[in-house]
């Protein structure tokens, strides 16, 4: 089971308290945008192999959303951030590179 930190609350919540939002950091598009751009940001997502930036809301708990960086692969956190961030924070991608050398972000 997935226990997730809380950035806002400080509680390590199970992944039953969550619920998972989907591909963090998304671009988003209204109406004036064109219908391909529109269309990529309702339906097409990075699905990434590996680390991964998500949306996660405290639905159990202090009902907020938040991004965390987690690994696909094995499952591990890496840490947790606000979500009124645009990008992860600097501190949280050198902590991965570190700890995943081989991982190139954006890739
Ligand atoms: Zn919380």
């Amino acid at each position: 089971m997935l226990v997730i930190l809380c950035p806002y609350c400080g509680v390590e919540a199970e992944e039953t308290e969550l619920t998972a939002g989907g591909e963090a950091h998304l671009e988003r598009f209204g109406p004036s945008s064109s219908d391909s751009e529109f269309e990529n940001y309702l339906f097409m997502r990075k699905n990434e192999k590996g680390i991964t930036f998500e949306r996660w809301h405290h639905t159990y708990g202090c009902g907020k959303w938040f991004h965390a960086a987690r690994c696909s692969m094995t499952m591990e956190i890496f840490g947790t951030y606000p979500a009124q961030t645009s990008k992860p924070p600097k501190k949280l991608i050198s902590m991965i590179k570190k700890k995943r050398p081989e991982w190139g972000e954006g890739k």
